[in-house]
């Protein structure tokens, strides 16, 4: 059996929180579990959200908890050549296409992009990726089973490079995966829907298709994803073995037996032994 090679993928947009760290934790668990490579990648191309100094934060948040990057750790805001080449490649194939319209050209589409307004000029254009009528992707994923989504009608045409110059993540994400080699693409359950259109844009870029499980999603009290800008705890020395027991927990896994003096790599090669990714929820998590 080939070792799979997973990932964990933070925008730097806050600390690490409750729900980052089940996805920390969780793709950590399947990757190491199975003998495979655990990555990690800043997800740092959306300028506008970025908050200064959050990767490093997030880097020593991960070090807090033991879990430690297999090779080198590369930020999305170092691979602009890489996503212009694949853009440049998809337009050259007729795949994707500048695109002048407005956000209420969109709206006037009910948000689903089919086709672009005539006569459009702006001097700010996006590039989408054309989908065809019917584009229905199928895939499994291990934890949500069988999916079927329809691209064309769920979000029509979606962007690859936005407006304001900065990349979608969508693509950077399907390009960043294949070439770091990702085979297995563990994360919270909200990029459950992205997947499909990932999928898509893996096949236009003759790209292999990881193994996708969704992990449960945290919500707050008022049933919104937990985010890094709402109140949560930063990592630190004193809660680190909280952080991690919380996030098991969270992962439907049984109380581990752990010494009286935390240490992160006991803990996690405890872990490690105890894992059963058949106990995962795949409800969401209400804190
Ligand atoms: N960068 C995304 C986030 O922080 C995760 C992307 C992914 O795992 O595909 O929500």
């Amino acid at each position: 059996m080939k070792h799979p090679i997973g990932r964990f993928a933070p925008s730097p947009t806050g600390d690490l929180h409750a729900g980052s760290i089940i996805a920390a934790l969780g793709s950590y668990l399947f990757a190491k579990s199975a003998q495979g490579t655990w990555r990690v990648r800043i997800e740092d191309v959306d300028g506008i959200r970025e908050v200064p100094g959050a990767a490093d934060r997030q880097q020593a948040q991960l070090a807090l908890l033991g879990l430690h990057a297999d090779g080198e750790i590369v930020r999305q805001s170092d691979r602009n050549a890489l996503y212009q080449t694949a853009l440049d490649r998809l337009v050259a194939q007729g795949h994707a296409f500048e695109c002048h319209c407005s956000r209420s050209d969109l709206a006037a589409q009910g948000g689903v992009h089919r086709h672009c307004v005539p006569d459009r000029k702006r001097p700010d254009p996006a590039w989408r990726l054309r989908v065809p009528d019917h584009c229905e992707i199928a895939f499994d994923d291990l934890l949500h089973g069988h999916k079927q989504d329809r691209v064309d009608l769920d979000v029509g045409d979606f962007v690859l490079k936005r407006a304001d110059g900065f990349w979608a993540y969508q693509m950077a994400v399907v390009i960043d995966d294949a070439a770091q080699q990702i085979s297995e693409v563990v994360r919270g359950s909200d990029l459950l829907d992205s997947t499909a259109r990932q999928i898509f844009l893996q096949q236009c870029l003759d790209l292999p298709r990881p193994v996708y499980a969704h992990l449960p999603l945290l919500l707050d009290a008022e049933g919104r994803k937990y985010s890094k800008t709402l109140e949560s705890e930063a990592v630190t020395p004193a809660n680190a073995e909280h952080v991690l027991s919380q996030a098991w927990r969270m992962l439907g896994q049984m109380p581990l037996r752990t010494g009286t003096k935390f240490d992160a790599e006991t803990w996690l090669s405890r872990a490690l032994d105890a894992f059963d990714a058949g106990r995962i929820p795949t409800a969401q998590i209400r804190t």
